[in-house]
């Protein structure tokens, strides 16, 4: 059975490299009918954040990424908090000393920076050769008696070429002498995350092992591991990183946007995770708007591609604005309502605003500014009435305000747009002007505002008889 896992850190914001690796765990599983597993790697303690849990378990239900197992609701498998399998990790390690994968190793941080500075000195590459390798058990078990500090670590026998097949990047071959013996077990008892990853990995059944590609130079470590316990390996999945521009990988702590802060930006959880599924992997055709249903069924491993994504934020904003044209009316408002609330608070119809900024608006955060000119008219600049294309000067836009203002104040069919939409087109040719002469000034001394969501016409329809004839009369004023 296909079984993968999400395994983050707790850091307390989802990275988008973090949330793009978690989508495509998700879909390799639910496209093959198998599970996905959460399981939290909390084990460097120095890391922790306060609340940081809780930020994985939303990102990833508001993002749809339901696990089949975790902390939260268990599994067969777990417990799933790396922290609280501490006692077994210690387990694993003994019986790998046994088994000759691993040693004790008593070295101070001193004798290995010794070391390292003398293979500088000499101008050769540093590998740490630890002495503790050929202590013998007696003297082993003196020095553990004696409360010695110590860590376990792999022990590299003599190996050669040792390869393995990635599912993405191939066949990959490593000069087996040039691993290091790294520490499986620090001097604290905690497990490292190169070892608790395999038995976890191990132990929850995890068929495909899908993670970053800076993985994949460590992977003939972890695989002599395995070799050494006489388990079987899992299928390897390394995926490309992700860039935000050639060079330089996307990063939170290089002030990248998290998940949390797209959303602040206003993008829809659901185009953000359509968009970065297409980081990194291509479907078979030019499609690109999916449901998560579709890019469970489209989804495959073949597809995902070796080299760097580079996360395009303009590209995301189209598809985001893509998901705001094409909702359903009921869902559109329920999302867009809040920004209206904030930027609007006179008592117009919402519904009405919020029709005529879909077309225009690619990301929510963008609504306030747009709608707050429904709510107040703020003092404006009268060049704004000059306006070449449309051919207006001050001039010609008074006179045009001053049979507007006549035209409306007696119209009183004011809930029929088509209605307003007559009146109003019926004097340019009364003038004889153009209609932009007459559409353009309604529109300023409505708005103040050189761009807006909407015509003239639509927006003395929201605004009213009355709020609208009292703009046009500023205007004139
Ligand atoms: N905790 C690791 C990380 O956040 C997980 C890597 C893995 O998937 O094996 O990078």
């Amino acid at each position: 059975k296909t079984r993968t896992r999400f395994a983050p850190s707790p850091t307390g914001y989802m990275h988008i490299g973090n949330l793009r690796t978690a989508l495509f765990e998700y879909l390799i599983a639910k496209h093959d009918g198998g599970d996905f597993i959460l399981r939290i790697e909390d084990t460097d303690q120095e890391r922790q954040v306060e609340g940081a849990v809780d930020v994985i378990y939303d990102t990833m239900k508001t993002c749809g990424l339901n696990w089949d197992e975790g902390p939260d609701i268990g599994g067969e498998h777990g417990p799933y908090i790396q922290s609280e399998r501490l006692p077994m990790y210690k387990g694993y390690a003994e019986e790998l000393v046994k088994l000759g994968g691993a040693h004790y190793c008593f070295c101070s941080e001193e004798e290995i920076e010794a070391q390292r500075k003398e293979a500088e000195s000499l101008g050769i590459s540093f590998k740490f050769n630890d002495p503790c390798k050929h202590l013998s058990k007696e003297e082993i078990q003196e020095k553990l008696d004696a409360k010695e500090p110590y860590v376990i670590r792999q022990t590299i026998n003599e190996v050669g070429e040792t390869s393995f097949d990635d599912m993405v990047y191939g066949h990959i071959e490593f000069d087996g002498d040039l691993l290091d013996e790294q520490i499986l077990i620090k001097s604290d008892g905690f497990p490292t995350y190169n070892f608790a990853n395999i038995i976890d990995d191990h132990q929850m059944e995890i068929s495909h092992v899908v993670r970053g590609n800076e993985y994949l130079s460590s992977t003939p470590k972890y695989n002599l591991i395995y070799d050494a316990y006489g388990w079987q390996r899992p299928t390897y999945v390394h995926v490309p990183p992700v860039m935000k521009d050639e060079h330089h990988k996307l990063s939170k702590r290089n002030g990248d946007a998290s998940f949390q802060d797209l959303v602040k930006k206003g993008y829809l959880p659901e185009a953000i995770i359509n968009y970065i599924a297409l980081l990194g992997w291509a479907p078979e055709t030019e499609q690109e708007i999916y449901t998560m249903d579709e890019l469970i069924k489209v989804f495959n491993i073949e597809r995902i591609s070796k080299s760097p994504a580079i996360f395009d934020i303009d590209k995301l904003t189209w598809m985001n604005g893509m998901y705001l044209r094409n909702m359903d009316e009921e869902t559109y408002f329920e999302t867009v309502r809040p920004y209206l609330e904030e930027g609007i608070h006179s008592d117009i119809d919402l519904k009405e605003v919020a029709k005529i900024i879909q077309p225009r608006i690619d990301r929510l955060d963008q609504i306030v500014e747009s709608v707050d000119f429904f709510d107040t008219l703020v003092d404006y600049d009268l060049e704004m009435y000059r306006h070449k294309k449309m051919k207006t000067t001050k001039e010609i836009a008074l006179k045009s305000l001053k049979a507007v203002y006549e035209a409306l104040s007696t119209f009183d069919n004011w809930a029929d747009q088509q209605a307003v939409h007559d009146v109003l087109l019926a004097l340019p040719a009364q003038l004889e002007m153009k209609n932009g002469q007459v559409l353009w000034p309604v529109r300023t001394a409505l708005t103040g505002k050189q761009f807006t969501p909407g015509g003239a016409i639509e927006i003395a329809h929201i605004l009213g008889k009355e709020e609208s004839l009292r703009r046009i009369q500023i205007g004139i004023d």
